[in-house]
């Protein structure tokens, strides 16, 4: 029997209206109104198109939005004085530096800047150890949160279920092992997680009764690599060639959709999977920091 479809762009569009009517109550409410900045630096095309969609995003949700492009050359010391600035500004309560950054900036430090309180990335090591410690109302990274998301909200409770989880990276794989295993609602789940020095891959994926997949390798996992009735996630987001395509190149997972969907009891698509959910979370981060700061008169 075929798999059921988890969609992201219902779930995300779902989570997106909840928190236009949330924003528009504390506008109503405590007159307060969630900020988000988000800072560009250089001009790489697909960087430009995801703060576009993130910003499109913000507003519809009541979100005041504000984009900084800076051009590629900036020296790293402006950048930081630039962060400077939003994590003293009021009007702004979560802050985005979207990544990649050009050579001369080092990633890390400019992360490191960033509020811990208005980190809506969850990127800072301070949001990194409070999720790993099993801190409440931590500031999660907004791919894994999104996932969590797309279980709790589809019947999926990973409680005692045994997760497996392939991919280690600090964006994806190592969050979303800290938010499964965490004493918390979407947490308390047995975790495993694989990678590229895994040997016999299929013999963990197998095990997984909820398997999450974040490799960015196309095709990596088949259908005899899934434990029937399993829910599978899709994190992959590749580019492969595709000549029927006009632009020449169409987006998939790392999983063989059409083999695992007749084995998986659930299963995400790609695209209308975690990708819509990623910019749902950025919005959901942003309007909790809000209500953090604002509660805590705007100290982190
Ligand atoms: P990274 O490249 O940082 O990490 C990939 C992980 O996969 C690594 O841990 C690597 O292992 C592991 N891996 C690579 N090859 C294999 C293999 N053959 N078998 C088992 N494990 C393997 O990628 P990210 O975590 O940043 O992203 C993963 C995917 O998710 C990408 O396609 C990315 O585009 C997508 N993504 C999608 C997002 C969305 O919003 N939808 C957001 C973020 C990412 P090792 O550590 O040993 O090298």
């Amino acid at each position: 029997m075929s798999a059921a479809i988890i969609s992201g762009t219902e779930i995300a569009g779902a989570i997106r209206e909840e928190l236009r009517e949330r924003v528009a109550l504390l506008g109503e409410r405590d007159g307060l109104v969630p900020g988000l900045a988000t800072v560009l630096v250089g001009d790489d095309p697909a960087s430009h198109s995801y703060v576009r969609m993130k910003n499109r995003a913000a507003r519809a949700a009541g979100i005041h939005s504000r984009q900084i492009t800076l051009p590629g050359s900036t020296p790293e010391a402006e950048l930081l004085g630039l962060l400077d600035g939003l994590n003293a500004d009021p009007a702004i309560h979560g802050i985005l530096v979207q990544l990649p950054l050009p050579d001369q900036i080092r990633d890390q430090v400019v992360l490191d800047r960033v509020l811990p309180g208005k980190d809506v990335d969850g990127f800072h090591p301070v949001n990194v150890g409070r999720l790993a410690t099993g801190a409440p109302d931590v500031l999660a990274p907004c791919t894994p949160a999104g996932v969590i998301q797309m279980l709790l909200r589809s019947g999926v409770d990973p409680s005692g279920r045994h997760a497996v989880i392939v991919g280690r990276s600090n964006i994806v794989g190592k969050p979303m092992a800290s938010l499964l295993m965490r004493k918390a609602p979407g947490g308390n789940a047995t975790v495993t997680v694989a990678h590229s020095r895994t040997p016999d891959l299929g013999a963990v994926t197998r095990l997984g009764e909820i398997l999450i997949v974040a490799i960015g390798r196309p095709g990596t996992v088949t259908g005899e690599m899934v434990r029937p009735g399993a829910t599978v996630i899709d994190v992959g987001t590749n580019r492969v060639e595709d000549a029927t395509r006009e632009r020449g190149y169409r987006i998939t997972g790392d999983v063989v959709f059409d083999e695992v969907r007749e084995v998986a009891g659930a299963i995400s698509p790609v695209p209308g999977g975690v990708g819509p959910m990623t910019i749902a979370m950025l919005l959901s981060n942003t309007v909790d920091a809000a209500v953090r700061l604002h509660a805590d008169g705007g100290r982190d």
